[in-house]
């Protein structure tokens, strides 16, 4: 089989970082608990991993974070994960006197300060991304005046009184999904000043994935259902090749071969939280077949 590989593939500068938080804090406090509330990164091999050292993940879908916060003992250590958080998770870590650890990536980090800056001047802000995933979280959870632009939903512009408000968006979404909420919002908001948060991480794998070759007859696109940066690759590989088959795998051991008999030319790409050794067992498998 041949088998092109999009490159960059491996974890993303902030996923590294926020893994060296927690080991470092683990290592640094071996006889305490160090929890992680909410996932690290997108990623459950990761997790699994964390859990391997020791590490723990407080996270349950159905509770928000202050309720998993108040289920951690005083004593533990917590880290708060890659995508930021509400800052008022600190203020009721404090409170109970938890010493806490911010894993949150630089980038995230830079486009928080924008719109916080944004409100300090008295601005409304347009935060383009996924409903509770947990960088939108963050970001709402900044003022009463971050409103969320949701592409599933119209946006609903009279709430916006401000002439010229702060369009920004979440990291890790589709750059040509992106390009049309822009020119939306352009038409609608002549003076809005749009920025584009995209993360240079994201930006490149999924032009990697553009790039792929025309020809190639299935793709597929290695990561977790969860990983909002590996979701946004899968579909541009849809609208990009969409004379290709394109499966999102976790692992290689969901790679189906006999769907793959006449096959002779594939792709593969992977998310940003997708272990370097995920991607290389799903390309191994495949130039096997
Ligand atoms: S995908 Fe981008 S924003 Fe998310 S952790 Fe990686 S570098 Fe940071």
């Amino acid at each position: 089989m041949n088998v092109f590989v999009t490159n960059p593939h491996g974890y993303c500068a902030g996923v590294v970082t926020a893994i060296k938080v927690a080991i470092k804090t683990k290592k640094e406090n071996p006889d305490r608990r160090v929890i992680v509330l909410g996932m690290l990164v997108h990623n459950q091999e990761v997790i699994e991993m964390l859990a391997s050292q020791g590490i723990e993940t407080f996270q349950d879908p159905k509770k928000p974070l202050s309720e998993l916060l108040e289920e951690v003992p005083s004593d533990a250590l917590v880290i708060f994960t890659a995508h930021g958080h509400d800052k008022k998770l600190e203020t009721q870590a404090t409170k109970r006197g938890i010493t806490f650890f911010d894993a949150t990536c630089t980038k995230v980090t830079q486009n928080m300060n924008l719109i916080t800056a944004a409100l300090e001047a008295g601005r409304d802000v347009i935060y383009i991304g996924k409903p509770k995933h947990p960088e939108t979280v963050a970001a709402l959870s900044l003022g009463k005046k971050v409103v969320l632009f949701d592409r599933f939903i119209p946006f609903d512009y009279k709430i916006i009184t401000d002439k010229h408000p702060l369009v920004t968006n979440q990291t890790t979404i589709s750059f040509l999904e992106l390009i049309k909420i822009h020119d939306e919002i352009r038409s609608r908001i002549p003076e809005a000043e749009i920025i584009d948060e995209i993360c240079s991480a994201t930006r490149l794998r999924q032009q990697a994935v553009l790039d792929i070759p025309e020809d190639v007859e299935v793709i597929f696109i290695v990561g977790s259902p969860v990983s909002a940066n590996t979701e946004k690759l899968t579909e541009v590989a849809r609208i990009s090749h969409m004379k290709a088959r394109v499966y999102q795998i976790k692992t290689a051991a969901e790679i189906d071969d006999r769907s793959l008999k006449n096959v002779n030319f594939v792709a593969v790409a992977s998310g940003a939280s997708t272990p370097l050794e995920t991607t290389d067992e799903v390309i191994k498998h495949l130039k096997a077949l």
